[in-house]
């Protein structure tokens, strides 16, 4: 649990500080997730929240320098720019990868040096080019001599590096080579240009991907990038800083895990760039920092149950489409709003009957939206009401198989379904989605893993669909998945959320981003003040 103890993290320039709650080293995450839960409750908040554990900042570069001493990390801002995180990263004396000037901007902020800062776009507004120059930001890449004149025109004594391509086979859910690099066919040749405009080339970049599939990525990269360190030198530049970029893996998975891509590398630059060769190794790592630093806590704010006739694929999940019965009837989407039923089909003929009372047609042979609620409240459906309102059961003789939408969710939670052979899925529609912090389940292709409080009860699963809180279809959470049933209010949290989270939601529908409570544990934290103190003593 918490110490009760909460400290002060002075910002930028002494104007404010945030607050971070320790905790000793009993606490686990749900204990600290049910804390805030009372917290929030106390104020009938039903917003989400962040828990931003700024220990793992700490422990991340700890683990970093002990198995890859040799590398600097040069933390990529736009995985995570929180001014909490980027504060105790700066802090404890990480160096930073900065894609704009505002990046730069933040950083410069800090107090850090300059210095400590890679402008590793390519592709640079020449503005941004100016404020680099005047901040002298001066370590920046490059990957085509159209940026080369730029640098030439606004930095000429900018120091340059050269990001090359990597191998086309390399799989990863981000690569960068359609957009990025220079082919290192042509790196000669570019080196000449630069040559003749007399800038200065002070090594080579590369990025292998991000969620890579293969470690060995970078051991065949750093093997490729040692030949043109020999064009480079060949040529008369003084070639002294490798950057391996970034992918580095955010949490350990079976297949990855960050101790076995450090042996690699390490392997790799002692075979390819022995210290004796002079060069200074860099990296851009972005999620290895902070994946597991935010845990996201949401609230289930609706949900309804459906009769499981849905085809998953992988940008999104359609519900109940086109599911053609004898010929006859399609029975569609239904969804339930203030208690009324509303049910959607077509038929072959370009009809839809819903009751006896209307028919409704439209052009194209399918009906998209069509909705019928008898006067006293109770649903009608093909001529059949439900006894009580609650559930309702279609039975049309012309339906060879039963295959009905069904399903009201009560308030309390709980479900009523007829007796039936359809199996049902639990939509739950959950207040924070993919516009939001979700968003990297959207650019990542994340699977999303809920936690449950100790309320929960885990034991019975059903099929289910978490959605997002927007009103677009593509906002699906989880897709199909088995999740115990949730009631609505109740609260569960994802770990390992703190990587192109924040920085990528775009704030879709007016949906507000989580709170964030900022936490760490006791020990860590007596060890990142001390860093902090002796940063501030170096001034
Ligand atoms: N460096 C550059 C130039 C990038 O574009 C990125 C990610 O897009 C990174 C570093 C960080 O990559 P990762 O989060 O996989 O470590």
């Amino acid at each position: 649990m918490s110490t009760g103890v909460t400290v002060q993290l002075e910002m930028a320039g002494g104007h404010s500080s945030v607050s971070i709650d320790l905790y000793n080293s009993v606490t686990t995450m749900d204990d600290l997730v049910q804390e805030r839960v009372s917290r929030l409750q106390a104020y009938e908040h039903d917003t989400t929240f962040i828990i931003a554990n700024i220990g793992t900042l700490y422990s991340q570069l700890s683990k970093w320098k002990e198995l890859m001493p040799r590398v600097k990390p040069f933390y990529a801002l736009k995985c995570n720019n929180d001014p909490v995180v980027t504060k105790v990263l700066a802090d404890i004396g990480l160096g930073f990868d900065c894609a704009s000037q505002s990046e730069i901007e933040q950083i410069l902020q800090l107090g850090v040096h300059p210095s400590r800062i890679v402008f590793a776009n390519p592709n640079k507004h020449m503005s941004h080019l100016r404020f680099a120059a005047q901040n002298n930001v001066d370590l920046m890449t490059f990957d085509d001599i159209c940026e080369v004149l730029k640098i030439k025109q606004s930095f000429p004594n900018a120091r340059l590096l050269l990001r090359i391509k990597t191998r086309r086979h390399f799989r990863a859910r981000h690569t960068f080579n359609k957009k990025f690099g220079c082919d290192p066919c042509l790196v000669r040749s570019l080196l000449i240009q630069c040559k003749q405009l007399s800038v200065n080339v002070v090594g080579f970049s590369f990025h292998i991907g991000s969620l890579p599939e293969e470690n060995s990525y970078f051991t065949t990269t750093i093997a490729d990038v040692s030949d043109l360190f020999q064009i480079g030198e060949e040529l008369g530049f003084r070639m002294t800083i490798l950057d391996i970029g970034g992918g580095f893996p955010g949490v350990d998975t079976e297949k990855q895990s960050f101790q076995k891509v450090a042996k690699e590398i390490n392997e790799a630059l002692e075979r390819h760039f022995p210290t004796s060769r002079g060069v200074d190794v860099i990296a851009e790592p972005g999620r290895y920092f902070v994946t597991s630093c935010y845990t996201l806590a949401v609230q289930v704010m609706s949900k309804k149950v459906v009769a499981e006739s849905f085809e998953a694929n992988d940008q999104n999940v359609k519900m109940n489409e086109h599911t053609i019965v004898n010929e006859h009837i399609i029975v569609n989407e239904h969804s339930h709003q203030n208690g009324h039923i509303y049910q959607n089909g077509c038929a072959p003929d370009n009809k839809l009957t819903l009751d006896s009372q209307s028919e409704h047609t439209n052009g194209d042979s399918h009906i998209i939206t069509n909705g019928h609620t008898s006067a006293n409240g109770h649903i009608q459906v093909n001529r059949h009401t439900s006894a009580n309102g609650h559930a309702i059961l279609s039975n049309l003789d012309t339906v060879e198989k039963h295959r009905f939408q069904n399903g009201l969710s009560h308030e309390n939670g709980r479900i009523e379904r007829p007796d039936h052979e359809t199996a049902y899925v639990y939509m739950y529609f959950i207040n924070d989605g993919l516009f939001g912090t979700f968003s990297n389940v959207r650019t990542d292709q994340l699977v999303a893993r809920p936690s449950f409080l100790k309320d929960c009860d885990t034991k019975a699963m059903h099929t289910s669909i978490l959605w997002g809180p927007t009103c677009a279809e593509s906002d699906c959470v989880m897709k199909e998945c088995l999740l115990p049933e949730l009631r609505v209010g109740q609260w569960l949290f994802f770990q390992n959320m703190g990587a192109y989270s924040v920085t990528q939601a775009c704030g879709f529908n007016g949906i507000e981003p989580p709170l964030k409570f900022y936490v760490c544990d006791q020990k860590t934290w007596d060890l990142i003040s001390h860093e902090i103190d002796l940063a501030a003593s170096q001034g």
